[in-house]
């Protein structure tokens, strides 16, 4: 029978501790949604006793109809020298309306001595009572020991007492941590076991990824015998991050076997990957174990003509199990099938000989001579493709453009606008927009004129904008390259332009970027329809 484990996510919590990532309390609903619709058991939501954004989150939960996960409110055991009961933070973790709560408690004597000061027993203590006193409310506990890898090797006695404490009082889950993130794989497999072979009650791993080990210490400690994972869903989380789920999930179940998710979800792993880190405002890795963009893509001639043959050839699985998709990457080193392979996917009956396919390979020349880089931006590519075949028609025209540069204001924020006139099957259409810089102006002008006649544009907006100087050595004739990569939600595409003038590359770069979404959203509406 396939052995189950227990995804314990943290992303809203320990994620949020991650530098330049902040939630605000709708950003969370958003994760917890698309969490839960994955099939996550857990979701710890955030600390109640530390700040007041966390409280309004957990104000809410009372409404709250989620398919599967449980929400956890976090904090930590009680405060040394008080009552448990006059524990301002134990009262606000058991006012968060949730069925579980998460407590940490100190498990390394270091930490003990010379962090919280205290003594060995009175720490002890603060576990067994905050345990005791959320059990006695009816809460499914889940207990923390921090620190605890960092523990055993210190004082091992002591680690384990702190184990005891919270197994005594009645803990439903022991979470061994991994906080420092320094430790090796082999060690966290014979400590977990270790604590396997005394406790009988249930075991969790928490990994933090210092040593770029957190997601093999994971999966060793599940080898051991834990049964929940915690971890982040894209490895936010402080300093390097937390075990990242979106690895680890895939990792158990499709290569260990193992039962994280529902089977039939795992396809959505990677656009939940790609939620994620659109609600966080953080542009994904690309090179994220599989639910990165470039995690199944393939650019060498030898490894595009080995997985054109035989896909398992340079691939560790299927790109399907879990969402992503396969990428042939265009360059002049990549050959000939590559480029053929990209024209079949829109034209199908187009062949190696076909002089349509010849013609299209000599304009990429063309264009790459000029700077243009379609490897990381196909759409471009697919577009060029359509419009050197004359089967295309743009969805509108830009007229023309005038950016107004403005001295950047004291107080901050805008410092361009731009007037832009668009033209829709014979209708016009003039905005203006103001923007923090030119092209940020450019973009909001041209998406707002065109919203008036493709309201679905209200969906899309930039993740990303990259420029390159081509050629510095020629000083002011030198070319840039613009790279614009954009989302809906659903969806992350990126669009190149190529000019002398900065503004008009990026200018370029926005028109196809907005192009490709007004054909894909077509082309998915046409699928449907068939
Ligand atoms: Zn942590």
């Amino acid at each position: 029978m396939t052995k189950k484990i227990v995804v314990f996510d943290s992303t809203l919590r320990d994620g949020a501790q991650g530098e330049e990532i902040s939630y605000s309390v709708e950003d969370k609903w958003k994760i917890v949604e698309a969490l839960d619709e994955l099939g996550v058991d857990y979701i710890e939501a955030g600390n109640p006793g530390s700040n007041p954004k966390d409280l309004e989150f957990f104000h809410q939960i009372k409404e709250n109809k989620l398919k599967h996960a449980k929400l956890v409110a976090f904090g930590s055991t009680r405060r040394m020298g008080k009552q448990v009961e006059d524990d301002a933070n134990i009262q606000s973790l058991l006012n968060a309306n949730t069925s579980t709560v998460a407590i940490f408690g100190k498990s390394w004597d270091f930490h003990v001595k010379n962090v919280i000061k205290t003594s060995l027993k009175e720490n002890l203590e603060m576990i067994k009572e905050s345990v005791s006193f959320f059990k006695k409310k009816g809460k499914e506990v889940i207990f923390d020991a921090e620190h605890f890898f960092d523990g055993v090797k210190s004082n091992p006695k002591f680690a384990f007492e702190t184990l005891r404490a919270a197994v005594e009082s009645g803990t439903d889950w022991l979470v061994l941590c991994e906080t420092n993130g320094g430790a090796f794989p082999r060690e966290v497999y014979e400590i977990t076991k270790k604590v396997a072979k005394q406790f009988s009650v249930a075991i969790g791993i928490h990994c933090h990824n210092d040593g770029g080990m957190a997601v093999a210490n994971t999966i060793m400690a599940v080898e051991a015998g834990a049964t929940q994972i915690q971890g982040t869903f894209i490895g936010f989380g402080e300093r390097c991050g937390n075990a990242n789920l979106s690895t680890i999930i895939p990792n158990l179940q499709i290569k260990k076997g193992y039962e994280c998710i529902p089977v039939n979800q795992m396809p959505r792993l990677t656009s939940t990957a790609r939620y994620v880190a659109e609600v966080s405002n953080v542009a994904l890795d690309t090179r994220m174990p599989y639910v990165g963009k470039s995690a199944f893509a393939h650019k060498g001639g030898m490894h595009v003509d080995g997985v054109i043959k035989v896909a398992s050839s340079f691939e560790h699985l299927k790109p399907e199990k879990v969402g992503n998709e396969r990428r042939f990457l265009m360059s002049e080193i990549s050959g000939r099938s590559t480029i053929l392979k990209k024209i079949q996917k829109i034209f199908p009956k187009l062949q190696k000989e076909s002089p349509e396919t010849q013609s299209i390979i000599d304009r990429l020349k063309e264009l790459e001579h000029k700077g243009f880089q379609f490897e990381a931006a196909e759409c471009s590519f697919e577009l060029m493709v359509r419009k050197h075949l004359g089967k295309y028609k743009p969805f509108f025209q830009v007229e023309n453009f005038t950016i107004i540069d403005e001295q950047p204001l004291q107080k901050g924020g805008i410092s361009s606008s731009a007037i832009i006139k668009v033209n829709v099957d014979g209708k016009q259409e003039i905005t203006a927009a103001e923007g923090d810089g030119p092209v940020n102006a450019l973009d909001r002008a041209l998406r707002k004129a065109l919203e008036v006649f493709y309201p679905e544009l209200t969906e899309m907006h930039l993740t990303d904008f990259k420029v390159r100087v081509l050629n510095p050595e020629e000083a002011t004739a030198a070319r840039v390259r613009v790279l614009i990569e954009s989302t809906d939600g659903k969806d992350i595409w990126t669009t190149v332009g190529v000019s002398t003038d900065i503004i008009e590359a990026s200018c370029i770069a926005l028109v196809d970027s907005i192009e490709y979404k007004l054909l894909k959203d077509i082309e998915m509406k046409f699928k449907a329809f068939m």
